[in-house]
């Protein structure tokens, strides 16, 4: 392994070349922004892959940063090209043909396959409204796929049982939890960021089971069973999902 530090476009980039199978990219929790690349890569593609992604790593660092500045952005159509995050990851986003509507990862893109009535033009508010559709689907999908594993740990150590976990898109808040129904309703968005974001949100809605409202008794239990919660809750704070 040999690791060293490059500036590329401005940022400082921990450039790490190891044993690992593509190029990964990942910005901490901190605003470092590590760089993995394979042996059989050279070091030059790993810098053009870094600079193709310098707009996606300023918006991750400004999100790191509780002084970052949050600049209203017009919407523009989204299109193959946007970059998109899952797990924290970037991949470009291809919008390509397909008989049905579905999305998969394939190394570092997004593939969305979309029927033509579509494609003929992008732009239009039902084909965008297809493309977030179809993205959303497949960070449900992602989410549900890591779920039981991260819910069955977390409640093993909160000692409570949700009766359901739910995931959907919601606007203004990462999880609910129906103290009544012991039902948990996880943000889709989640999908979107590191995994213990998601772990975070998952202990914050299990310690409801216990106190309803954010008082001290309620950050006190929720730091027994998520001692890092404060930090990953600062990281969540001014996200903006990959598509709006
Ligand atoms: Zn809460």
């Amino acid at each position: 392994m040999t690791t060293k530090t490059v500036q590329i476009a401005g940022i400082s980039v921990q450039l790490t070349r190891k044993a690992v199978k593509n190029i990964n990219l990942r910005v901490s929790r901190e605003g470092r922004v590590n760089v993995s690349y394979p042996w059989h890569t050279s070091e030059a593609t790993a810098i053009s892959f870094v600079e193709s992604k310098s707009d996606w790593i300023r918006a991750a660092l400004s999100r790191t940063s509780l002084l970052g500045e949050k600049e209203p952005q017009a919407p523009t159509p989204i299109a193959s090209g946007h970059t998109v995050s899952v797990w924290g990851h970037p991949y470009n986003l291809r919008i390509i043909h397909g008989s049905k509507r579905t999305a998969r990862i394939f190394e570092h893109d997004v593939i969305i396959t979309l029927p033509n009535r579509y494609l003929n033009d992008l732009s239009t508010e039902t084909s965008q409204r297809a493309i977030h559709k179809t993205f959303d689907e497949f960070l449900a999908q992602e989410m549900r796929a890591v779920l039981p594993e991260l819910t069955t740990a977390m409640e093993t150590k909160a000692q409570k049982h949700a009766s359901q976990y739910r995931v959907r898109r919601m606007k203004s808040r990462w999880g609910s939890c129906n103290t009544s129904t012991s039902a948990i309703t996880l943000n889709l968005e989640l999908a979107e960021h590191d995994k213990e974001a998601l772990k975070y949100v998952i202990a914050h809605e299990l310690t409801h089971l216990y106190v309803r409202g954010h008082n001290r008794k309620f950050y006190a239990l929720l730091a027994t069973f998520y001692p890092n919660w404060k930090e990953v809750r600062a990281s969540l704070k001014g996200a903006r999902p990959s598509l709006r």
